[in-house]
């Protein structure tokens, strides 16, 4: 089912999960073992990561086409990076031939040292969405809260994502935030412009404290006093420090439930304890909040 039409009925639960690091069947087998229990979430669908230019895509489609063969929507994300369109066709026939209906189309990371011909083909997203609009796939993109970090200001990243709107993105999903109010400032000045396509949350919980440098590398969201206080004190503890993120996680998607965000995505880190404490502890909001 394309992903449009489930949230034109109801807010989406949604997890992230992204292919094995290491090659090997076990790999992909834990990676499966991972989804099965993402299933017994009720998730509306899950995405499946794939890195710009067919790096870390160890099996990204079959991935997707698993995800579908267990009765679940899959979110297949392509990028078109330094992709030839060639690449993208035969990307997106593999995924049409395992019945994936939904595509996320992003530019993807850039290496950190490229040259203006990397992304020769596909220079922004909203070409890479143009030029599948042909696949008739129900299509989403990319969104920052605090802008993304290649733009001065966080009004020209949104005209960046009207054109994506535009190109044919049906749906958003941000970037990790731990400061909702950069969600709700995002939201209401995208409507200001005329954007009116759902903008889903990404929540990425902060379990660890390699997720904090990772945070910090990737894509520089802002961890507010608060937090980055309670990490200070128990990031020596990792049992400690494992709650401390799930609790804010929860207390984020509550605040974000409460205040009308049309779903909910969580990046799992291919962690399904993680989603699966959030989903335990919200158990209430979940089933009552959620539904259709
Ligand atoms: P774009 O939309 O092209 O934006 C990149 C920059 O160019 C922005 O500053 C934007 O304002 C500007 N821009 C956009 N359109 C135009 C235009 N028409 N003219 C001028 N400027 C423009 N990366 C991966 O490699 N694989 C993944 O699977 C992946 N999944 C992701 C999922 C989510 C939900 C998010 C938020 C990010 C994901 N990323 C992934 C990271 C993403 O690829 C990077 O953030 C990348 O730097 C930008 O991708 P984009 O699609 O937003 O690019």
């Amino acid at each position: 089912m394309k992903i449009s039409e489930i949230l034109k009925n109801k807010r989406t639960l949604s997890f992230e999960v992204f292919p094995p690091k290491k090659d090997g069947s076990d790999e992909l087998e834990k990676l499966y073992k991972t989804i099965d229990t993402l299933k017994t979430l009720g998730p509306d669908f899950i995405s499946v990561t794939y890195g710009a230019g067919g790096a870390n895509v160890r099996g990204a489609s079959e991935i997707a086409g698993y995800i579908k063969s267990r009765g679940l929507e899959p979110l297949a994300h392509v990028t078109g990076g330094p992709s030839s369109h060639k690449d993208i066709d035969a990307l997106v026939e593999k995924l049409k031939s395992l019945n994936v209906e939904n595509v996320l189309a992003l530019r993807g990371d850039k290496p950190v040292e490229y040259d203006a011909e990397y992304c020769k083909h596909f220079k922004h997203a909203s070409d890479l969405l143009q030029y599948i609009s042909k696949y008739g796939f129900c299509a989403g993109a990319a969104c920052y809260p605090e802008g993304h970090t290649e733009s001065e200001t966080l009004y020209a990243d949104l005209a960046n994502l009207k054109t994506k709107g535009e190109s044919g993105a049906e749906f958003f999903i941000t970037q990790m935030f731990y400061d909702n109010s950069y969600y709700y400032r995002l939201v209401n000045e995208a409507r200001k412009i005329g954007i009116t396509a759902p903008i889903i949350p990404g929540i990425m919980p902060l379990t660890s404290v390699k997720n904090i440098s990772r945070i910090k590398t990737m894509c520089g969201s802002t961890i507010p006093l608060e937090l980055r206080n309670m990490i200070e004190v128990y990031s020596k503890d990792p049992e400690a420090m494992r709650e401390v993120g799930i609790n804010y996680a929860a207390y984020q998607i509550c605040d974000l439930i409460a205040k009308g965000a049309p779903g909910i995505h969580i990046y799992t880190m291919n962690r399904p304890d993680t989603a699966e404490e959030i989903c335990k502890r919200l158990k209430c909001v979940i089933d009552g909040y959620f539904t259709a």
